[in-house]
């Protein structure tokens, strides 16, 4: 009877060894000489390489990244506290990954694909590594499609391509996550993806970002990839390039992804810690030698793929916190060089209540000019010249008070166009509407109208085209040309929904 099921104990394992399931394989193990600080030195790893995974007791994962000839220097992306000086530690042989798959869409999760929201475990296509080379110049298609934020300010003035990396920077508090999430909130229709990789922001913060989103519908087409502040260093370090792998996922798949970096300032900072303790030489403000590379490194894989090699695209919005609005410092001046533009946000503007902040003179977007929807592109050339002008003549106005009749209308069509791209949070805008708002400015259909009743007017016009004029409407949400007779029935619609505002006969009297 024993040697019965012996023997087919041992026809069961040889039949595995000939279906090659079944390989004996080494594995390398090292001593623990100093924990602290999310860092690990370890003696013994002789053949490990670099970026490669490591396990200690517990389960607690590691990434190699120093290499030297006595010790190897580890990035822990777990707790360290159970880890202490004399233990082992197991080098996998495998680069470190992270999942991919649709089945991460409307999860919060970390980089090593922990599952943060209490939920179900994770259902994933597959691990693929967080570090992979970018896509070659000749894979690369120039951009073509707008990427709709559904903000005014931006979508007309700095407007953003698929496929185009795009800065949004400014002060603390100055609403650049709202910026992101609105634009991720505005792709609810829209099948673009995103991803919202949130490094080193408190817990709190994340928290209210996957509220907003969930009360907006948003959270179906997104992933939110999390290492808050009281995670380790070298966890904060990897999140972006994992978070960038899940992207690629989707852009690969031929679908449109966006992503959304919050932030790289404390991305940058988690790096310089790490390198301050691993003992390598500190530079300019003691950050390391290779932080321009670590951000080039995962902007370039940002792109828009041309058609053979599937058609889709990776637009990045990395976001930067500068220091009492000095954009000229070290790393908000590596980022503004590597990406294809910039959205500045300024404190001067937000205490004013001009909200979105956005400065519009040191704003610009170097390639998504040429994906603008045509009906937007005819009213903000002229919008942006106007609006530069009436800043410097507002200054200017301040210290005379007799103008001639030219300035004064500048000012007054300047002040409105000020009304105009105010907007709320959280209220993305369809193109057909912010096209008419912004036509009727610049027509000079709202001169007659008090500047604080701009707002109201412009929900009426917006209102009154989506419900008279739905054709012309899918027309510019369609990116589609209009014609002459087209403005008109526009412009005939526009005056039709400001009758109720013209001042009445007891007004004149
Ligand atoms: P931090 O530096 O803390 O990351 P931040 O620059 O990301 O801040 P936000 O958190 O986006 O700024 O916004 C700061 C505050 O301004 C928030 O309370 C937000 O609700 C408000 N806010 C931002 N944009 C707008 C807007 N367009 N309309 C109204 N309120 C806004
Ligand atoms: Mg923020």
């Amino acid at each position: 009877m024993l040697i019965q099921m012996l023997d087919e104990t041992m026809a069961t394992i040889r039949t595995v060894a000939q279906d090659n399931r079944f390989t004996l394989h080494s594995q390398e193990t090292g001593t623990v000489l100093q924990v602290g600080g999310g860092i690990a030195r370890v003696r013994g790893l002789a053949s490990v390489t670099s970026e490669e995974l490591v396990q200690f007791p517990d389960g607690v994962l590691g990434v190699a990244i120093n290499l030297e000839p006595e010790e190897v220097g580890i990035m822990l992306l777990g707790d360290s506290d159970k880890l202490s000086a004399g233990i082992r530690v197991t080098a996998t042989g495998r680069e470190t990954d992270t999942p991919v798959g649709d089945g991460l869409l409307g999860r919060v999760i970390d980089a090593t694909g922990r599952v943060l929201d209490g939920g179900k475990p994770l259902e994933f296509h597959e691990r693929r590594p967080i570090e992979r080379p970018a896509p070659e110049i000749i894979e690369r298609a120039p951009v073509t499609t707008p990427l709709e934020t559904g903000i005014k300010s931006i979508d007309a003035l700095i407007p953003i391509g698929r496929g185009q990396r795009e800065l949004i920077l400014g002060d603390r508090q100055t609403g650049k996550t709202s910026i992101a999430i609105d634009t991720i909130i505005n792709q609810r229709d829209k099948d673009v993806v995103c991803i919202y990789c949130a490094v080193g922001q408190r817990a709190t913060s994340v928290a209210k970002v996957v509220g907003t989103l969930r009360e907006h519908k948003a959270m179906e087409h997104t992933v939110v990839v999390v290492a808050s502040d009281d995670d380790p260093p070298g966890l904060r370090y990897i999140t972006p390039y994992a978070a960038t792998t899940m992207a690629e996922y989707f852009m690969e798949q031929g679908q449109d992804a966006l992503i959304v970096y919050d932030d790289l300032t404390r991305h940058a900072r988690a790096y310089r810690e790490l390198s301050l303790l691993l003992r390598r030489p500190p530079g300019r403000e003691a950050y390391p030698g290779d932080i321009f590379y670590i951000h080039s490194r995962l902007l370039e894989r940002s792109t828009h793929l041309r058609s053979e090699f599937g058609g889709g695209s990776l637009t990045a919005l990395p976001v930067i916190e500068t220091q009492a609005q000095d954009i000229s410092a070290y790393i908000p001046t590596n980022l503004i060089s590597i990406t294809d533009g910039q959205i500045y946000l300024s404190p001067t503007l937000f205490q004013k209540g001009l909200l979105p902040a956005i400065h519009v003179g040191k704003s610009v977007s170097r390639v998504g000019g040429k994906t603008q929807h045509p009906s937007l592109r005819s009213v903000a050339s002229d919008l942006r010249l106007a609006y530069s002008q009436f800043e410097e003549l507002e200054t200017f106005a301040r210290f005379s008070t007799r103008l001639d009749d030219d300035t004064r209308a500048t000012i007054e069509r300047g002040r409105r166009v000020r009304e105009v791209l105010k907007q709320h949070e959280h209220q993305p805008l369809r193109a057909c509407e912010q096209a008419v708002i912004l036509f009727a400015v610049n027509a000079g259909l709202l001169d007659d109208l008090p500047a604080e009743k701009v707002t109201e007017a412009e929900q009426k016009i917006q209102q009154h085209l989506v419900s008279a004029l739905p054709e012309i409407c899918a027309q510019m949400d369609a990116g589609k040309k209009l014609d002459d007779e087209q403005w008109q029935r526009t412009t005939e619609c526009i005056q039709d929904a400001l009758a109720e505002f013209a001042p009445s006969e007891t007004d004149d009297t």
